[in-house]
């Protein structure tokens, strides 16, 4: 297969002169120089490149017998000019011409890694677990080891003669020329098409098919949530190009007990005020299973909100899963209703319970006694904002009426 992009990017034909060669790019040199025509960067690249390699004997006569893959080993061992890494920052680089960029040996294009979310339980997360996910993915067809057709039966694409793209010119103004680059719409910038009759039936000379496949995902004791899972080239597979990861990246569902942050668990428990000053026992089911029994002694004291913490009860830590986090508890301390116990019962209370401060009220004509009434029945009458706006999520945003400090005490 003769190769003519070179040729065709200075619009000459392959029997050129010399002359002919060096008067061709001059007048398009001149034409997409960056001076004069910004926006046609990359096409005086191309035009550059070509004449390097067409105004050099040598490197024009690998040029015509091997094509630019030709020029792309000689030049990687031939020094004097740039070589491999200059050839695909030219052409690797913008467009996918065929059988160019893409299949260097050492710097094949890469496609994109896919990411794929796997839902998983905290329980997962603790204990480990392997779980088996089904991808379509596109892989090089098999038949016709992605050809796309018979052997030979590729034809350079008629529409962008073999270059991939199509370059139109839009006129801006009087002498005012814009040109302009797309990929081609008839071979998809592939630059070579396939007759319909020679196509790969699989594929439908498209070189690829679509495949099931299977990964066995294994959920690591310790993992955590978005921590990502790769699997390395198990992307999809296009012709010229190495394939992208697969990345799959797990997404934990909440738990209805514990809270995680780091390899450390978070709970809240609820006890009564008999648990919380005269002690308590009770069973959490951890996330393994067991039945953890915690026990707090009678005489020491819970107040509302304190944390407590059982040692090595958290998350196992990811790739040392002997070791773990601790678990914190938050105790809410529920206090008795209204008149629970009568008076009688009260007075025999305050003798257990520790001594009243004793308070010594002032006398006199600035002294006033005020009622104490329940703050709810209170909050529509006075138009303020209530304490617990603060705490709670029902701030309306009118931010009318003054902003009363929450004290706490
Ligand atoms: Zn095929
Ligand atoms: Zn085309």
């Amino acid at each position: 297969m003769a190769d003519t992009k070179l040729y065709d990017l200075l619009g000459v034909n392959r029997g050129a002169s010399d002359g002919e060669i060096k008067k061709a790019y001059r007048k398009l040199a001149k034409e997409f120089h960056p001076d004069k025509n910004p926006a046609a960067g990359e096409k005086f690249k191309e035009i550059s490149y070509a004449y390097e390699v067409l105004s050099d004997p040598e490197k024009k006569d690998l040029y015509d017998r091997y094509g630019l893959e030709g020029i792309k080993e000689g030049g990687s061992h031939g020094g004097g000019f740039g070589g491999a890494s200059m050839f695909e920052d030219i052409f690797g680089g913008f467009f996918g011409f065929p059988g160019m960029g893409g299949s260097g040996r050492n710097r094949r294009r890469r496609g994109e890694d896919t990411f794929h979310p796997l839902r998983v339980s905290l329980e997962d997360l603790y204990n480990g677990k392997t779980s088996k996910l089904q991808l379509s993915k596109t892989v090089i067809c098999k038949k016709c080891s992605g050809a796309g057709g018979r052997p030979g039966a590729t034809v350079r694409c008629r529409v962008c003669n073999g270059r991939g793209v199509k370059v139109t010119l839009r006129q801006l103004g009087p002498g005012m020329v814009q040109q302009m680059q797309s990929i081609c719409p008839d071979c998809h910038g592939e630059g070579e098409t396939i007759n319909e009759k020679d196509r790969c039936k699989e594929c439908k000379g498209k070189k690829t098919v679509s495949e099931t496949k299977i990964l066995e995902v294994h959920v690591d004791k310790g993992m955590t949530n978005e921590q990502k899972i790769p699997f390395r080239g198990e992307g999809d597979q296009l012709p010229d190009m190495e394939p992208g990861d697969v990345i799959i990246v797990l997404q934990q569902k909440e738990h209805d007990l514990f809270t995680r942050s780091h390899n450390d668990l978070y709970m809240t428990h609820s006890i009564g005020l008999a648990e919380a000053l005269c002690g308590f026992q009770f069973v959490i089911k951890h996330l393994d299973g067991r039945d953890l029994v915690v026990s707090n002694p009678p005489g020491e004291v819970v107040h509302p909100g304190m944390m407590k913490t059982v040692l090595g009860e958290g998350m196992p830590i990811y790739r040392n899963p002997f070791e773990r986090g601790n678990l914190y508890i938050k105790f809410e301390v529920a206090f008795p209703p209204n008149n629970f116990v009568d008076e009688a019962h009260l007075k025999t209370l305050e003798t257990i319970l520790p001594d009243r401060p004793v308070v010594e009220i002032p006398e006199g004509e600035h002294v006033e006694e005020v009622n104490l009434v329940d703050y709810e029945e209170t909050r529509s009458a006075t138009g303020g904002r209530p304490f617990e706006a603060y705490h709670e999520d029902e701030d309306d945003g009118s931010g009318a009426g003054p902003r009363v400090q929450c004290a706490h005490q």
